[in-house]
């Protein structure tokens, strides 16, 4: 507990990155997000969990602009999401995303996957990207695969890439939408490593995972959806102890 508070006065001194202010989108009549107020400070690790449907992925795809949003605000670093052009690719840079599905650049090698966005998007050169992305991909435990296509590396192999793809950029912030939930179990582990080491280097990060063991121990915060609402936000010991909400509870009864 006494960590806890200590890592979220630290955080709480550098300020906020993530700020999500009254957000509402809908999908035709489905009003998939309500009234969203989210602020993740500089440094935080939250985990959003919640039932499925209750629009994590929605949430997560807002804060890169995958998804405009109906009204409300959101804010990167105190500055509103851009709209479009060279402005909106920066952006995308900025907030790393990591899916369910891999998305790996099929007809690129490793190496090319995480070289790519650094020449087009951050204007480096060719050989200082590859030297960034060999290192990066040693970091992620995948060193040895960087002239591979990604269909000759397993699923923990590939989503390894995915991130490294994503740190290429220097973002400001990585999102994670259930990173493992398409791995073989024994590749869960491999992949949860790399973002507890992430979350341990001080990456801010939004992590959607049912993976209660990481949140345990990589969070700062828990929020807990449902039905397009942040129903409930806590440390995890309390969430996961004592959740307030009926919702929650019956939620953890039904995972844990
Ligand atoms: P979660 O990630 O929590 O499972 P989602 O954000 O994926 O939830 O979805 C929330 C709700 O919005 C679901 O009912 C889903 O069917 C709906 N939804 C998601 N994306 C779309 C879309 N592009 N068009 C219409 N409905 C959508
Ligand atoms: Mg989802």
């Amino acid at each position: 507990m006494t960590e806890v508070s200590v890592a979220k006065e630290d955080v709480a001194a550098t300020g906020d990155l993530v700020v999500l202010k009254s957000v509402n989108k809908h999908f035709g009549a489905l009003h998939v997000l309500q009234d969203i107020d989210l602020t993740i400070a500089r440094g935080e690790v939250v985990v959003v969990i919640g039932p499925s449907g209750s629009g994590k992925s929605t949430l997560c795809r807002t804060i890169n602009r995958l998804e405009t949003i109906d009204s409300g605000t959101i804010t990167i670093d105190g500055k509103p999401l851009p709209e479009e052009g060279k402005a909106l690719a920066r952006l995308r840079a900025d907030v790393g995303m990591v899916f369910q599905s891999f998305n790996l650049f099929a007809h690129k090698t490793v190496l090319e996957n995480v070289t790519l966005g650094q020449i087009k998007v951050r204007k480096a050169d060719k050989s200082k990207a590859e030297e960034k992305a060999r290192a990066l991909l040693d970091r992620v435990g995948v060193a040895a695969q960087a002239d591979k296509y990604p269909a000759q590396l397993s699923g923990g192999q590939q989503q390894r890439v995915a991130i490294a793809r994503a740190l290429a950029m220097d973002p400001k912030v990585m999102l994670f939408d259930e990173p493992t939930s398409a791995l073989d179990p024994e590749m869960i582990n491999e992949v949860l490593e790399v973002m507890q080491q992430l979350a341990r280097d001080g990456m801010t990060m939004i992590v959607v995972t049912h993976e209660m063991g990481f949140a345990r121990s990589a969070a700062n915060r828990v929020v807990f959806m449902a039905d397009g609402r942040i129903v409930e936000e806590a440390v995890p010991d309390q969430f996961f102890s004592n959740p307030r909400s009926d919702r929650a509870k019956d939620f953890l009864s039904k995972i844990l």
